[in-house]
């Protein structure tokens, strides 16, 4: 049912969404049975504050801008509706998720495949720049109805010809503030501009940029706009400490923490790319399976690495933040932040990729004199406690 279907008003579930903070349980959205049955097999039980609130308006065509936590299930809060919204019988791409990094478009892809388990008709195509292009047209003559891609990349398919998106109704951009940060702000508008059948725009986004009002303003029709704080509930619990340590004091830390506390995932965070290789290095003579990634690795590679350490065979991956990006790896244990980052908000990123979906980590950050006054920058940032801890 499109926006402007005189039907719509039958539709039992007629909301004022902007009486707002409304939330349904899965079973009230009446979701089809496929959905439903992929749902329970990928163990969720209720939704999340995102999901509940987002769902039904996205599911009644409304254009969507929402602001939630990282960790707090928008993948699946856009998925379910965008897969609701397909029509078996129409031809061509039906929806368009566009996402910031290619890490992130293969995790959404991920994701859409698991919710779209039961529903055999339903094709999903990946396309991300740094991969051949030619294995990605093949991708995009299977006829996906879903394309999850990077701005670059669909860009580039689209001036071959490859790609049309003549039949989209459904766009969603995922992580929207990255996005239009990383200068994706004209690619985005071009994109947009070529749609001519859309009747659903959704932007989610960790924060509300300024660029992301503006995109919202250009191409949004009266939004719903849907705000979840970060609450104690969808907080992630991350205990925090600091340890003073510098040079090679680090790498036995580092070693002494991964053995003390048996930890079989974790996350080691440098500035620089030179240090990740050297980092990875020495852990590696010490016995630990690591490997680092940053951006001068190949795309085949860093898929490798970060595959290996999803499923375990990797125990410890030394990153730049910039590799790290959209990353998001179930159960990782720790963050261990080798060098103190620059930014105040790449801290909050790091630890970000431990306690996700409710479950508790804990961040290391390694200080040493020199570094006090960024560390007390970054506890202000962040609000919270930096327990000293001797080893
Ligand atoms: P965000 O995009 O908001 O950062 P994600 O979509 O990446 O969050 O989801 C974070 C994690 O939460 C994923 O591992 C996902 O499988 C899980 N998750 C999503 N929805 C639910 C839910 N309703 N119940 C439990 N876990 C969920
Ligand atoms: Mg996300």
């Amino acid at each position: 049912m499109k926006k402007n279907d005189p039907l719509s008003t039958e539709n039992e579930i007629v909301q004022d969404y902007d009486s707002d903070q409304q939330e349904f349980s899965f079973e009230e959205m009446e979701l089809s049975p496929e959905l439903m049955q992929a749902i329970e097999k990928m163990g969720f039980t209720d939704p999340t504050g995102v999901q509940a609130r987002t769902i039904l308006p996205m599911l009644d065509w409304h254009d969507i801008i929402a602001k939630a936590p990282t960790g707090t299930g928008k993948t699946t809060a856009f998925g379910i509706p965008a897969l609701e919204h397909l029509e078996i019988n129409e031809q061509g791409i039906q929806v368009l998720i566009l996402a910031p990094t290619r890490e992130l478009a293969i995790q959404i892809g991920e994701e859409m495949t698991e919710l779209a388990a039961y529903m055999s008709h339903v094709r999903i195509a990946v396309v991300y720049g740094g991969r051949s292009i030619g294995n990605q047209i093949e991708e995009v003559r299977h006829k996906p109805q879903i394309m999850v891609a990077t701005p670059g990349r669909l860009i580039d398919l689209m001036k071959r010809n490859v790609v049309h998106l003549g039949a989209v109704h459904t766009v969603i951009l995922d992580e929207a503030d990255r996005m239009l940060d990383m200068g994706f702000v004209r690619d985005v508008r071009y994109v947009l501009d070529k749609m001519p059948k859309v009747s659903q725009i959704a932007m989610f986004s960790a924060t509300m940029s300024r660029s992301v009002m503006d995109i919202s303003w250009i191409y949004q029709r009266e939004p719903v706009e849907i705000v979840v704080e970060a609450s104690d509930e969808n907080k992630p619990q991350i205990d925090q400490f600091q340890i003073v340590a510098n040079g090679a004091e680090r790498l036995k830390a580092t070693v002494k923490l991964i053995e003390q506390n048996s930890f079989e995932k974790v996350m080691v965070f440098c500035n620089t790319k030179y240090m990740t290789e050297a980092v990875a290095r020495k852990l590696k003579k010490a016995g630990v399976k690591a490997e680092s990634i940053h951006g001068d690795i190949n795309q085949s590679m860093r898929e490798k690495v970060i595959k290996g350490f999803r499923n375990g065979n990797i125990s410890v991956l030394v990153c730049t933040d910039v590799a790290a990006r959209g990353i998001d790896v179930e159960g990782v244990e720790a963050v261990i932040n080798y060098e103190i980052p620059n930014e105040n908000e790449h801290y909050t990123h790091r630890i970000g990729r431990t306690g996700r979906a409710g479950r508790k980590g804990v961040a290391y950050t390694f200080t040493s004199p020199v570094h006090q006054v960024r560390l007390e920058s970054i506890i202000r940032y962040t609000r919270t406690e930096m327990e000293l801890l001797e080893i």
